[in-house]
């Protein structure tokens, strides 16, 4: 028990100074103290989940895993990722060594639509903690013609990183739909080409690396608005495209030849292969030739598209389990229903990227009546109600017993 005449052993602060001491038998603590020492100690744990971070996870085999923690599948171009990845960062701590200048290896990610492109060049750079910007090749156009210019993407990456400008150069560009802008004769009109080989041509300086002027708050670059030189040697660019078509006559005879190679010269091949093709493609081989690395993603199956669903850290079910949670609702969606949402979506033949959308529509009626149920203890979303075949099943706490949505709450009704 405290009396008036206490006081702190650490700072000598009397009882009456501060909000409250901690006694033992012997010895006394007030408030601030402890808040004081709690926050030397959560600074010492961060200083040494950092010093970890840094020196564990830039290994290959780490990032491949942290990978996993985001990406399902994709394995191989999970591989081919760390490493490039490893590399990069090697090269930006000892871009010369043994007077070997080490080269930057930007990465071509080929894929189709909603496979994981943008998603594995978004978990690289949380990984990595840099700086992460995306782009659509489709909207960069030509210097002097009206769209976005080259140097706006590093605009963007200039915004992620708070417009710290030593952080943004360390940063991550992802270039969307990089296939877009493939200079395809049959395509090309009237001898003015500003989608294609131009935007190809203003990409290559800072692909390479170089001191560009860019506009700081992402306004256009003939504005008045304040610009900085912004050096890209050090960003890592990740392109991206479905590349649709690609490899398509070769794949045969290619599958017949590679049968007799092996492991290596298989992936010597494949690659040979790719850079003639995306050549052929459209893209011009100075483009092709700054960004080395290569990785393809294959379509997700169903059973992918099913993990997809429910196993990566911030999985849809996941986040609508926890929706539901808060207003103490236990949501569950059977096997059955999981592997519908996943067949439906397989079908439309658009990748992950229409799962959402999928159960964002199933789930709508629901979340519109849950919040004015009382009593309610789990909601099993099943196959039967994807189908629209049965009302949702409610399991009420009191009665235990099951019982069925009101005809207003059905998902069909809803949706007409
Ligand atoms: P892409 O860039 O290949 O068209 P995205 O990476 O944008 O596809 O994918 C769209 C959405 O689909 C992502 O936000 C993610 O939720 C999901 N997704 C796609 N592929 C995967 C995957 N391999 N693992 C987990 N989620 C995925």
């Amino acid at each position: 028990m405290n009396n008036k005449n206490t006081h702190c052993d650490f700072c000598g602060k009397e009882i009456i100074e501060v909000k409250k001491i901690f006694s033992s038998e012997k010895a006394h603590i007030c408030d601030e103290c402890i808040t004081m020492c709690s926050s030397v100690l959560e600074k010492e744990m961060l200083q040494q989940a950092k010093k970890e971070f840094q020196t564990g996870l830039n290994v290959p085999i780490k990032i491949k895993e942290h990978l996993d923690d985001y990406v399902i599948g994709q394995i191989e171009a999970k591989k081919v990722l760390a490493v490039a990845l490893y590399n990069h960062y090697k090269r930006i701590d000892k871009p010369i060594h043994k007077n070997i200048e080490l080269e930057k290896s930007n990465i071509l990610l080929i894929g189709p639509t909603g496979s994981g492109k943008t998603l594995l060049a978004k978990s690289l750079a949380k990984i990595m903690d840099v700086p992460f910007a995306i782009a659509d090749a489709t909207a960069l156009t030509e210097a002097g013609y009206v769209g976005e210019d080259v140097e706006s993407i590093l605009s963007r990456l200039l915004a992620a990183a708070d417009f710290d400008i030593e952080k943004a150069k360390r940063g991550i560009v992802y270039i969307d739909e990089i296939d877009k802008i493939a200079n395809k004769s049959e395509s090309a009109t009237s001898g003015r080409d500003v989608s294609g080989e131009g935007v190809q041509q203003g990409l290559l300086k800072i692909l390479e690396g170089a001191d560009v002027y860019v506009p700081v708050k992402g306004s256009r670059k003939n504005s008045s608005a304040e610009t900085v030189l912004f050096d890209t040697t050090h960003v890592l660019f990740i392109c991206g495209g479905a590349f649709v078509g690609l490899r398509k006559d070769e794949e045969k005879t290619k599958n017949i030849k590679m049968g007799f190679l092996t492991q290596e010269e298989k992936e010597k091949q494949a690659r040979e292969i790719e850079a003639k093709e995306l050549i052929s493609f459209g893209l011009i081989p100075e483009f092709i030739g700054r960004i080395p690395v290569i990785a393809e993603l294959n379509k997700l199956s169903k059973e992918d598209l099913i993990q997809v669903l429910t196993e990566p850290k911030n999985a849809i079910t996941k986040q609508y389990e926890v929706l539901f949670e808060l207003d103490g609702v236990n949501l569950e969606f059977n096997n059955e229903a999981l592997e519908e949402i996943a067949t439906i979506a397989y079908e439309k033949d658009v990748g992950a990227r229409g799962l959402r959308g999928i159960i964002e529509k199933l789930m709508l009626p629901i979340q519109y009546e849950i919040p004015s149920k009382n009593d309610l203890d789990r909601c099993i979303i099943t196959k039967e109600y994807i189908k629209k075949e049965k009302d949702v099943e409610l399991i009420y706490k009191k009665s235990s017993a099951t019982k069925t949505i009101t005809k207003e709450m059905k998902y069909s009704d809803i949706e007409k």
